[in-house]
């Protein structure tokens, strides 16, 4: 069995002429691992970036293929290269206008 790497804040503290060592609330960042007071951002007097949402519940999902032909079908009904109704082409004219996107 191998041991794990040790997770202690591999900062160096010039002033003492050692690494800080310490093993509370180290995370690892680009420069390795560091404790809350030896973060990359603490380290030039900023705050820390708090953590945000994250990615969108649907972000990976499959775009459905009935939802893909129903926004071609809302363009060609605007373009008129699909014949629809005046009601139709009215409702994919609120369709594609509130996408913000035109032909
Ligand atoms: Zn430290």
């Amino acid at each position: 069995m191998s041991e794990q790497p040790a997770r202690v804040c591999g900062h160096w503290i010039g002033s003492e002429h050692r690494y800080c060592r310490t093993t509370d609330g180290v995370r690892h960042y680009l420069p390795g691992y560091r404790c809350p007071a030896h973060t990359p951002r603490a380290l030039r007097g900023l705050a820390e970036i708090p953590p945000g949402p994250g990615l969108p519940a649907g972000a990976w999902t499959t775009v459905s293929p009935l939802n893909e032909s129903r926004v071609h079908d809302a363009l060609a009904i605007v373009s008129g290269k699909r014949r629809a109704s005046q009601a139709a082409r009215r409702a994919a004219l609120t369709v594609v206008a509130s996408r913000g996107e035109w032909l």
